[in-house]
């Protein structure tokens, strides 16, 4: 191995970032913190690949942590974003694109008839939020630990993704807790009536969401049917027909925050190959194609509340813009059956070979995988709560981040994060990816 890739520039303008921006980036989890280095500036990518600001080329597995999942720079989408540039960025009036994609996500996504496009996951979840509050005519809220659904004030209690990384593995949250004390803030700016409103259960523990039911009247049930921002972790077998049964129940709205596995793990999402269709549903990433675009989709009935059909108001200047929903369906006509297969068998692929990897370095390592997302926790088993997600050698999760950089491989830089397989990864990177799995668990296992 030779000295490994040098990031000088990327180390000056990270210098010159940390007194333009705090913490030098504008997200988190960009700042590599939890994995011990500074950021690398990116200049460009391509398929599979970016190449930072030093000319290094990097094979990527966080594809911007979702949304590139026809890869980076796909000539479909950029043509499609060129064209739609052309004609004017922004009009604030309807156009026929809007109609368009809202046509696809209504014939892809089994719980959605009617859909309102913003431009973030952020505030597609809220909004979906303020009409559950609103059809329910009840304020509370039940979240999962570990989940994450942007950063509006009352779901960021316990949250995953950045939020997960930023608190590290210190305190317990609420595991182990069969009923959760009202929500503590998770964040300093965030008023304890917000944080009070939500309730915070482990994920897949049953009797906690019972426990709750049978306490409080809740607006809704907010869940990433597939969790990915505490890593990946699958829902226990029925439970989410189990929250859909006693959200019916209960006369709480089940909102599905589909932001990850909307158009990803399926062509329409986990709610269709679950088989359980929620109330509301949350889209993002996926949907914008890599531009700015989210959606938050439901019945007509429901839908019908929201502003002008209704009095639920909800509102944006750039909401359905033209280059986001360009993107978006250039990027939706990418997927296809043959596509899921290949998604499929990519990330299967790198699952058995980062599996096999880990055993012969003697370290302990789970690959939890579906079509298109995959994540190795340093846990011995499976990771089944944010608990046990926590429970994870981080030490050992970024010394291997760390090492599998110096050897040209991209990787989310947070334990609980999921990787994200495209249509631009091949075999061929598999095959790289593996080999450098191997040879960096080699030198951290040590
Ligand atoms: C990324 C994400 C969000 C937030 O989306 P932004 O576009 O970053 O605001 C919400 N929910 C889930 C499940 C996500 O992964």
């Amino acid at each position: 191995m030779s000295a490994g890739p040098s990031w000088a520039r990327s180390q000056e303008l990270y210098a010159r970032a940390v007194d333009l921006l705090p913490g030098g980036v504008n997200s988190p989890v960009r700042a590599m913190t939890a994995i011990g280095r500074d950021p690398i500036f990116v200049s460009q990518g391509s398929g599979a690949e970016v190449v930072d600001v030093d000319g290094n080329r990097l094979l990527d597995w966080m594809c911007s942590w979702g949304p590139l999942i026809a890869g980076h720079a796909h000539p479909a989408v950029v043509e499609a974003v060129t064209a739609a540039a052309a004609l004017g960025t922004s009009f604030g009036a309807p156009t026929m694109a809007e109609v368009e994609l809202a046509a696809e996500v209504v014939d892809r996504v089994p719980g959605a008839e009617m859909v309102r496009m913003v431009s973030s996951g952020t505030e597609a979840a809220m909004s979906a939020i303020r009409l559950a509050r609103a059809a329910s005519g009840r304020e509370k809220l039940l979240k999962f630990a570990g989940a994450y659904h942007g950063h509006s004030d009352g779901l960021l209690a316990e949250a995953g993704s950045g939020v997960a990384t930023a608190v590290g593995a210190g305190s317990p949250g609420s595991e182990g807790r069969t009923v959760p004390p009202a929500g503590v803030p998770a964040s300093p700016g965030v008023p304890s009536v917000q944080a009070a409103a939500t309730l915070v259960v482990p994920w897949n523990d049953r009797e906690a969401v019972e426990a709750v039911l049978a306490e409080h009247e809740l607006a809704a049930i907010i869940a990433e049917p597939y969790p990915a921002n505490m890593g990946l972790v699958a829902p226990a077998e029925g439970f989410l027909a189990f929250l859909r049964e006693h959200a019916e129940r209960s006369g709480a709205l089940l909102v599905f925050d589909e932001v990850i596995s909307g158009f990803r793990v399926a062509r329409g999402g986990a709610q269709e190959r679950e088989g359980v269709t929620p109330d509301l549903t949350v889209l993002g990433k996926v949907i914008g194609g890599g531009l700015p675009a989210a959606a938050y989709a439901g019945p007509v009935e429901l839908m019908q509340l929201v502003a002008p059909a209704g009095d639920v108001y909800q509102a944006g200047t750039l909401s359905g813009n033209p280059l986001a929903t360009a993107a978006g369906l250039a990027t939706l006509e990418l997927l296809d059956s043959a596509a899921y297969d290949r998604l499929e068998s990519i990330s299967r692929a790198l699952a058995d070979g980062l599996r096999e990897a880990g055993r012969e370095a003697g370290v302990p390592l789970h690959v939890s995988f579906t079509t298109g997302l995959l994540t190795p926790f340093f846990h011995e088993g499976p990771v089944r709560s944010y608990g046990e997600a926590r429970a994870c050698d981080l030490d050992l999760h970024a010394a291997f981040c760390r090492a599998m950089l110096t050897r040209g491989v991209y990787l989310p830089p947070s334990q609980f994060e999921a990787w994200f397989p495209s249509l631009a990864h091949t075999e061929e990177h598999v095959e790289r990816t593996v080999a450098a799995a191997r040879d960096a668990l080699a030198e951290v296992a040590r």
